[in-house]
């Protein structure tokens, strides 16, 4: 028997250190928790994708009644960039969480579905995706999904 260490690197910054593209995007996130339909966490989550025809795409948590059939910001925002845009690549995505009266503190970092998600946009693009967990404290950055999602399962295993 032996070890596999998996080593996940993750830039911790705050917000002024990002770039004013980076900061675009987080806003546009940021924004989009105002949209979110989250009577039940109320937990607003947005999300704000950058295409790579420099469209910004963002979209918030959509909860229901029946749980299960709600669907999180990064998913919306994601299906609805393949919907509308299926010929661009998404660059970079950036998430920012509402909670009580502020935005959370440390950064809030996609669900395990949402990561396959993100993992599955990167492949449908071959093209890696930068991550923007915003925090008001603290903002990490990873430059593809597969720092979130190691052993991951994708569409290689398939073929
Ligand atoms: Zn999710």
């Amino acid at each position: 028997m032996k070890n596999i260490d998996i080593v996940t690197n993750i830039v911790v910054c705050n917000y002024n250190e990002l770039n004013d593209d980076q900061k675009k995007l987080v806003d546009c996130a940021k924004e989009a928790c105002s949209r979110a339909y989250a009577p039940y966490s109320h937990f607003n989550v947005g999300a704000a994708a950058l295409l790579d025809n420099g469209e910004i795409i963002s979209g918030s948590n959509q909860e229901n009644a029946a749980y299960p059939s709600g669907t999180c910001a990064e998913r919306t925002t994601l299906f609805y960039a393949g919907a509308q845009h299926p010929n661009n690549a998404v660059k970079r995505l950036a998430i920012a969480a509402y909670k009580g009266n502020d935005f959370t503190a440390t950064p809030t970092a996609p669900c395990g579905a949402c990561r396959q998600v993100i993992l599955e946009t990167e492949h449908r693009y071959n093209t890696p995706i930068e991550i923007i967990l915003y925090g008001t404290e603290k903002t990490y950055i990873v430059t593809s999904i597969e720092s979130l999602l190691p052993l991951c399962f994708g569409k290689t295993d398939l073929e």
